[in-house]
């Protein structure tokens, strides 16, 4: 019977990190109603879709059924806050269920997202609403479709329980799978406690866990360090590429897997403008989309700082080691940009670097000058490549915005360039999404959501999760938000 189904969950952090866990169990929900599951990664999981649909199934997604022999906890971490540190934040609303090893042989973590007050809940209330859960849901299933590492969304349940915010709004809880939930912001916590053991265990952890070749280098940190920049650099490059501005880049939402995390008032870029910003607490404009690759490197040094005391046998030895480790994160920020670029505009494998990284760089100006949609853009490009549209024609087609003379000679300019370099439409098709989680979208789905009607997201969902591939019947969903996203505000 399915209620003989056992889910094997470990419990290596806290047995690990004892201080940096403390033992919790989620709040019950009176009445629980799955509203997505992600059966594909159900099933990389080993956990048989159809059980995680039963009653106790999705008690299990509630943490209301928590496995035999799990021990939940509420992690700690600091964070910097828009700057400012917070010594002790930690899942206020959150629990690690535990970890469990997939068909790959890979350790997951399960993670609920909503599931009460726990020691470090401060003010708030430990709960979610039924929207935001959706959001992460839908964005993460998106990051995921297009290549871009993510924590994942196992699924979103409402609990039956109203959430008090300006009103009130049914609540939910999402289970979330991610390769750790190590963050900078546990590095800065473990420092913070100025207990260099616990220091070095965490150390230890993160580098069995995400970066095991650095086990074997002479200063493991250190190489933990390179191996991070390393990755977050990566990242954040995909991310710019893509459109993506993740709103809260705090030092606690950022992985040391390399994976995006914490999907608050995220959302996809429209219009081009380094400038753009969605989220609602965001009023300097610190965490804009241009601002990404200087704030990713920011907190990158804090977590040289947390490290510090395992970075060099004296301080003056380990500030340079880790200045040298910080300054190669633009070099790998600006190859992976670069290398991405060349794939999205077609670039054919001779093209000459300086040629290459020039057309890249003269792209953005002009895209927003033309205030030109970022997703569209490249499929357009696409088009009138294979098209062999004249130049003053493509030029007009892609920067119908442009008025100016001079940035229209600018424009046909380029389009020139591109042309002459023989770009691959095809290969073009396979690295630029049509469709992208788009602000006007993911609103609609959500607000259906909340008030019951499931339709929406569930369409949204099927063009996010393949996102290369023009389909029939969601011809809406590669549309520009209508009136533009200029007016769009997320909300934590
Ligand atoms: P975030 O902005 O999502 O990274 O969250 C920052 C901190 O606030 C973390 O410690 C969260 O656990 C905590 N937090 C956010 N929302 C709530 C809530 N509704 N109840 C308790 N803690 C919360
Ligand atoms: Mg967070
Ligand atoms: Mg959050």
């Amino acid at each position: 019977t399915s209620s003989s189904v056992t889910v094997a969950l470990e419990h290596r952090f806290a047995d690990e990190l004892p201080e940096m866990a403390v033992a919790w169990q989620p709040a019950p929900a009176p009445g629980p109603r799955l509203l997505v599951l992600d059966e594909g990664l159900a099933a990389e999981l080993g956990l048989d879709p159809a059980w995680l649909r039963s009653e106790d199934g999705v008690r299990l997604l509630t943490g209301e059924r928590v496995p035999e022999g799990a021990l939940p906890v509420a992690q700690a971490y600091s964070g910097h806050q828009f700057g400012g540190l917070s010594p002790r934040l930690g899942d206020g609303r959150a629990l690690l269920l535990g970890e469990l090893v997939d068909r790959h042989g890979r350790l997951r973590d399960l993670h609920l997202k909503g599931s009460g007050r726990t020691p470090f809940a401060r003010a708030g209330d430990g709960l979610a609403a039924v929207g935001p859960m959706l959001r992460e849901h839908v964005v993460a299933t998106a990051m995921h479709a297009l290549g871009i590492p993510t924590t994942r969304s196992l699924g979103v349940v409402a609990t039956g329980r109203q959430v008090r915010r300006e009103t009130w709004l049914p609540g939910a809880v999402l289970a979330r799978v991610a390769s750790s939930h190590l963050r900078v912001g546990s590095f800065q916590y473990a420092a913070l406690t100025r207990d260099d053991d616990l220091l070095r265990r965490l150390v230890d952890v993160a580098v069995r866990r995400h970066h095991p070749q650095a086990a074997d280098a002479p200063r493991p940190a250190l190489a933990l360090l390179e191996a991070v920049v390393a990755v977050q650099a990566d990242l954040v490059a995909r991310w710019m590429l893509v459109g993506f501005v993740h709103g809260v880049m705090n030092t606690d939402n950022m992985t040391v897997s390399g994976e995006t995390i914490d999907y608050g008032p995220c959302a996809f870029m429209e219009a081009f403008d380094p400038g753009t910003v969605y989220s609602s607490i965001d009023t300097g404009g610190r965490y804009a989309y241009g601002n990404q690759p200087v704030v990713a490197a920011w907190d990158l040094a804090r977590l040289a700082e947390a490290l510090l005391p395992l970075l060099g046998d004296d301080e003056d030895e380990a500030v340079a080691a880790a200045t040298a480790v910080l300054d190669g994160f633009r070099a790998r920020y600006a190859a992976a940009w670069h290398a991405g670029m060349r794939a999205k505009l077609g670039l054919p494998a001779g093209t000459d670097d300086g040629v290459a990284g020039a057309l890249a760089e003269d792209l953005l100006p002009l895209l927003q000058a033309g205030r030109v949609d970022h997703t569209s853009f490249y499929r357009r490009l696409a088009d009138v490549g294979r098209a062999g549209s004249p130049v003053v024609v493509a030029a007009a087609t892609l920067f119908p915005a442009l008025e100016d003379a001079d940035a229209v000679a600018g424009a046909q300019a380029w389009v020139s360039r591109w042309q002459a370099t023989g770009p691959d439409a095809e290969a073009m098709d396979r690295v630029n999404p049509v469709y992208v989680p788009r602000n006007a979208l993911v609103e609609e789905a959500l607000d259906a959501a909340t008030a019951g009607d499931l339709g929406p997201l569930t369409t949204l969902l099927e063009a996010v999760s393949s996102p290369f591939d023009r389909r029939a019947g969601l011809e809406r969903y590669e549309l520009p938000s209508p009136g533009g996203a200029d007016g769009y505000v997320t909300f934590c």
